[in-house]
């Protein structure tokens, strides 16, 4: 009772109650505790000082099931926190702190950055051909050689740059970003079709992007054109015309027969006056990725418009998990540049891989430090894929569950520029409903590689090849994997493909297909009032995991599976033509001169 007294006494001393707490938690940390959009199990345990082990029991609670190392995203972080009564903040740090405006001098006005938007078919490529043509025309600023994602048009009034953004809808993602580096949105109807939903979408990213519009009424130079229905139209998007007492301009164009264009490009810097463009010069520069591919001889090559310094040959830049020294630098005439200042567009080479698109280009005094922080984005693009990752499975898993026969069509898709790879991605990944979904495993430019093959084997993937062909050492492997590969030269043509394999899939076509016939010789009854029938195969075959179909003239007596079948006395997995068997089945019904129609089922694989 004495020494049980002394232990009591000693438990009061100041010393033991911390030991008695740091049995819990360790390291404790004050002042406010700040995590990044992930976090992994073990630092987030060190930074609240509460053991991991207690941490991932919470997870579990929550229904998340993490390891020591794994990542879980700040939100769960700060749930868990919230449970031992800490608080901690999440804050989407950036390493963009290191990578402030480092432009100087004095901001001179540059030029306006024009994208081209509209409808499928109302006529934007048509322009955008019209407009390149003019410059061809135009000898002294030289015709336009080389596909860019941008270029530099020259007029009277003059110069600005064109976003060569293409059409159809499923570049939306690609457009949506274009938008940001966009200060005019030309918008385009067609007079004879007016208001439609890709016309309102476009309204929509222009309006978020705080871009100006100018709306371009073309094909004015049909008979059925109605360039007032169009003005009607757009009067319920805040669209309004001048001449409704708005302040939109409206021109009318004719991408074929030129009429209006002239009007529109002195509108587009009408505009751009009013915008008062300006942008610093001097220093160190900062652009937009607009497009990113592997070049011939080049290796990956960007197109970047600069949005503020000079961006030079020799410098050292990052951009988004790319990195890399300026080793040349083109125009969309295929000149060399030196340099290239606010709202030029140029073709840089030298990154270290494709870039994506949108990402921000930022020139670093340093490489070191371009190449860490290109490393460091590479790292928490993982960490966050893996969080996501996590998430979806889970999704995926109550969904199957829930829908008994939920179906995902795998996809990895390869296209000739990385734009088209995540507009693609993005729009595939909207398919789908709640029985069936889209998942892209993986997306990139280039040629499809035996990597893509392997991956796409071992995942039950599609490949969708949008413009790109297969590398010959992929072939020798796809003869072995056997991976469906389908070539698309149009996005349309690729959506619609997915969306019927969607369908299809909700729907799998199950088909019966004979495989032979047998005729019953001989009937025995064996142990267990248990019959074997002993059979002919007259035609085809006859396999254990057959169905069949027993016939007396043209009536059914039993269809159903098969229990056994023998040879001799064996079991075996199949008998072919003109040999003899033994099988039953679950029916007493046979007589001798019965005939046994042999079938399968076959699902008819997915057609594409
Ligand atoms: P996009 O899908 O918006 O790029 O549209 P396109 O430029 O491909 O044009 C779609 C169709 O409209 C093509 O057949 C063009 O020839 C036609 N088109 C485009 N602009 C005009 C125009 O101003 N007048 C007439 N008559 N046809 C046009």
């Amino acid at each position: 009772l004495e020494s049980r007294k002394k232990r009591k006494k000693v438990k009061k001393t100041k010393e033991n109650v911390q030991e008695e707490v740091l049995k819990h938690t360790f390291n404790p940390r004050k002042g406010a505790i700040k995590v990044g959009a992930t976090i992994t199990v073990s630092e987030l345990s060190s930074a609240i000082g509460i053991r991991a082990s207690e941490i991932i029991k919470k997870l579990m609670d929550l229904g998340v099931l993490a390891t020591i190392n794994q990542s879980i995203s700040g939100e769960e972080a700060a749930l868990i926190a919230s449970e031992f009564q800490i608080e901690i903040e999440i804050e989407a740090k950036d390493l963009e702190d290191v990578l402030k405006s480092q432009a100087t001098g004095e901001a001179i006005t540059r030029a306006p950055v024009v994208t081209i938007m509209g409808h499928v078919d109302h006529g934007k490529t048509s322009l955008l051909d019209y407009i390149r043509k003019s410059q061809v025309v135009r000898k002294e600023a030289g015709g336009i050689t080389q596909h860019m994602g941008a270029y530099r048009i020259y007029t009277d009034a003059g110069e600005m740059t064109l976003l060569d953004t293409p059409g159809h809808e499923a570049f939306t993602a690609m457009r949506a970003r274009g938008a940001n580096v966009t200060d005019i949105v030309i918008l385009v109807v067609a007079a004879d079709d007016g208001v439609q939903p890709q016309t309102v979408e476009a309204i929509h990213h222009a309006q978020a992007a705080n871009a100006e519009m100018i709306v371009a009424v073309n094909k004015i130079d049909l008979s059925e054109a109605n360039p007032q229905r169009v003005r009607q139209e757009l009067l319920s998007h805040e669209l309004v015309a001048e001449e409704f007492g708005g302040k939109t301009t409206f021109v009318e164009v004719s991408a074929i027969t030129g009429q209006g264009v002239e009007q529109l490009m002195d509108m587009i810097h009408l505009h751009a006056e009013m915008l008062e463009l300006k942008a610093k010069v001097e220093g160190l520069a900062q652009g937009n990725v607009i497009e990113s591919h592997l070049k011939r001889g080049k290796g990956p090559v960007a197109t970047v418009i600069v949005k503020e310094g000079t961006l030079k040959v020799g410098d050292y830049f990052v951009a988004g998990q790319t990195y890399g020294r300026i080793r040349a630098m083109t125009n969309s005439r295929g000149k060399n540049l030196l340099e290239a200042t606010p709202s030029m567009p140029a073709e840089i080479s030298g990154l270290d891989r494709v870039a994506n698109v949108g990402a921000r280009l930022h020139v670093l005094s340093d490489d070191k430090i371009a190449r860490q922080i290109a490393e460091r984005r590479i790292t928490r693009s993982r960490e966050e894929a893996a969080v996501k990752q996590r998430k979806t499975q889970l999704e995926n898993l109550f969904a199957s569950i829930e829908a008994q026969e939920f179906i995902e069509l795998k996809l990895l898709i390869k296209t000739d520029v990385q734009g088209s790879a995540e507009a693609l991605e993005e729009t595939f990944a909207q398919l789908g409903n709640d029985n069936a979904s889209v998942r892209v495993i993986h997306s990139a430019s280039g040629n499809i590689t035996e990597n893509d093959v392997m991956l796409a084997s071992a995942s039950d993937a599609i490949i969708i090849a949008f413009d790109v062909g297969m590398e010959a050492t992929a072939k020798k492997v796809n003869l072995d994997e056997g991976v469906d590969v389908r070539y698309y030269k149009v996005i349309y043509e690729a959506l619609e493909d997915v969306k019927l394999a969607l369908q299809g899939m909700l729907k799998p076509h199950v088909k019966e297909e004979v495989i032979g016939h047998c005729v019953v010789r001989e009937i025995f009854n064996a142990v267990k009032s248990r019959q074997i029938v002993g059979c002919y195969v007259q035609d085809g075959k006859i396999t254990k995991d057959a169905s069949i179909r027993l016939m007396r003239g043209d009536k059914e007596c039993y269809n159903g599976p098969l229990s056994s079948l023998k040879r001799f006395k064996e079991d075996v997995k199949e008998v072919g033509n003109h040999y003899e068997c033994g099988v039953s089945f679950e029916s007493k019904d046979v007589q001798v001169g019965d005939t046994i129609e042999v079938y399968v089922f076959v699902e008819e694989s997915i057609t594409l």
